[in-house]
């Protein structure tokens, strides 16, 4: 209280000085008037200034709904591998790298992007060097994969055949249209929830990265190939060749799909011998990447 007291006093003595010297210069209030007057003038031109020069970057943002929604396709494509490393970080910057429907787009070319229900390629992404199978392990007609995960694939074969087991390839590399019709397919033979544990939506499809194959042997293809000594051999031994099986069983809850032993995803040898020392999927794996 007694603090108070004595600072509310101040002001009074101050008041006393400031009227004494008013009597002595009363040209003093118009000056500073006239010179505030100006100060303020100059400042309002700068603001006004600044603002404008402000809005010259800033407007195209602002025409920019569509921008956003098209720079995610091309920004990651051209940063290569950088940008989609799904690092949690890049899950709390989501504007350049999310498609309008909310998943996040990869980029293109990147052979360890995650590809799951969130994560999808640009529907023109496209290898630059796909190869063709030769006829003896392709089945249904013409398939094609990237040189690099076509090259192990045949060593994974031949190691498999030194086993005892002939493996095919029944399906490889799918664009994001024949990945569409795909879906479409299993969505109209066995209804929508169905195919979402069985097939990719176009996009999140690993088959698009033209490095994963669906194997197949005696016949046995799918659902059919599970339970196969060549289904146990692959699940044993593919990881040796930079192969891994990406939805493994009882990993529905991770992976968002079904179990499917004879889908194999090309990652390179180190990686492959990575994932499998960890024992995660190969989804755990990519995401922390
Ligand atoms: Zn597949």
């Amino acid at each position: 209280m007694a603090g108070s007291r004595t600072r509310k006093q101040t002001p009074a003595r101050n008041g006393q000085t400031v009227g004494r010297s008013r009597g002595g210069d009363a040209w003093r209030p118009v000056f500073f008037a006239s010179m505030m007057a100006v100060v303020v003038s100059i400042i309002v031109l700068l603001v006004v200034a600044a603002d404008s020069l402000g809005q010259g970057p800033a407007s195209p943002p602002g025409g920019a709904p569509a921008d956003p929604a098209e720079e995610p396709a091309a920004s990651p494509a051209e940063l290569g591998r950088g940008s989609p490393t799904p690092s949690g970080a890049a899950s709390s910057t989501p504007s350049p790298t999310r498609g309008a429907d909310g998943t996040v787009i990869v980029a293109c070319g990147d052979i360890l992007v995650p590809l799951d229900k969130q994560h999808r390629l640009p529907a023109d992404c496209e290898p630059s060097d796909l190869v063709q199978l030769p006829a003896e392990i392709s089945f249904g007609g013409a398939q094609y994969l990237r040189r690099e995960a076509l090259d192990a694939l045949l060593e994974l074969f031949e190691a498999a055949r030194e086993d005892g087991f002939i493996l095919v390839v029944n399906s490889s590399y799918r664009s994001y249209d024949t990945q569409a019709q795909t879906y479409a397919t299993w969505v109209r033979l066995n209804g929508q929830e169905y195919a979402d544990r069985t097939s990719a939506r176009p996009g999140h499809s690993e088959h698009q990265l033209g490095t994963t194959a669906d194997i197949g042997a005696r016949g046995l293809f799918l659902e059919n190939f599970a339970g196969t000594p060549e289904a146990a051999w692959l699940a044993a031994n593919s990881w040796k060749y930079g192969f891994i099986v990406s939805y493994p069983e009882g990993k529905e809850h991770i992976t968002g799909y079904a179990y499917e032993p004879w889908h194999i995803r090309y990652v390179g040898k180190d990686v492959a011998a990575e994932v499998h020392r960890s024992g995660l999927t190969l989804r755990e794996f990519l995401l922390q990447r």
